[in-house]
């Protein structure tokens, strides 16, 4: 079967990636979760104390940018890639809410944008990938056959989030969760650079009252749909997707 691109945007906290990763690991295709390496860049900045309160010191984070270098390794016992950040993996840190309270602020620095939308294209070069993020369909794939773009309401959002970080030992308060997501949304909605929107031709998924299981089984027929239209109409490369919600 000819490879496509899949894009996959929506906000903070609402399943994309693990919908995303599940697919791609079932088709075959290399997954990206763009999300995990503008977290890798805010711990770079937050570990070389580039923070001064809220304010960014850009001048040495850009200057640095260049240098940082972000990859994405598989990890055996999980089977999903882990982020590693000049060498060192950072899947656990990238993940705390301290990151989370710092990582909208550095996604909307341009030169940061600049430079890992760059980064995202070559690696989806070749198509055959499953890439998640808040911009892919818009800037990063506006040429992907199948983009979708995933919502639910904050709360059910911040409830998920606050799931898993008790899964994995790290507390953090409901309602410190739930402002961080709202704040979030706001700074990704209204930065000057790609602001978080859906692409006109990205199909919406509301999953708030979706199991993961029901999700993914949206997803893969989603993605059956578009490789049999592309087949069938001779045309494997043009989008077919079309909003049913709008
Ligand atoms: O997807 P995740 O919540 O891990 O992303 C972390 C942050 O990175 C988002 O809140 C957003 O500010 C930023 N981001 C972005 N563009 C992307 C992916 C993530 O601006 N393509």
């Amino acid at each position: 079967m000819k490879k496509i691109t899949i894009a996959i945007d929506g906000f903070s906290s609402c399943g994309k990636s693990t919908m995303a990763k599940d697919l791609a690991r079932e088709i075959g295709y290399i997954y990206i979760d763009s999300g995990a390496m503008y977290r890798a860049v805010t711990l770079f900045a937050m570990e070389h104390g580039m923070f001064h309160g809220k304010e960014i010191d850009t001048g040495r984070l850009k200057e640095a940018m260049p240098g940082i270098r972000i990859s994405f390794r598989l990890n055996p016992e999980t089977g999903r890639p882990d982020t590693y950040l000049d060498g060192r993996n950072v899947e656990r840190e990238i993940r705390s809410l301290e990151v989370s309270a710092h990582v909208s602020p550095i996604a909307a620095l341009d030169f940061v944008r600049h430079a890992l939308v760059a980064q995202q294209q070559a690696m989806g070069k070749e198509k055959g990938i499953v890439m998640d993020g808040r911009d892919i369909g818009t800037t990063v794939f506006p040429d992907a056959e199948l983009k979708v773009f995933v919502t639910a309401s904050p709360e059910i959002r911040a409830q998920r989030r606050y799931d898993e970080l008790k899964a994995k030992g790290q507390e953090a308060g409901f309602d410190e969760i739930l402002e961080n997501v709202k704040q979030r949304d706001y700074i990704d909605q209204h930065r000057e650079t790609s602001p978080l929107r859906k692409a006109d031709d990205a199909l919406l998924l509301d999953n708030s009252h979706l199991t993961i299981a029901q999700q993914k089984e949206w997803l893969k027929e989603q993605y059956l749909r578009v490789c049999e239209e592309g087949h069938t109409a001779g045309q494997p490369n043009t989008p077919q997707a079309h909003d049913s919600k709008d």
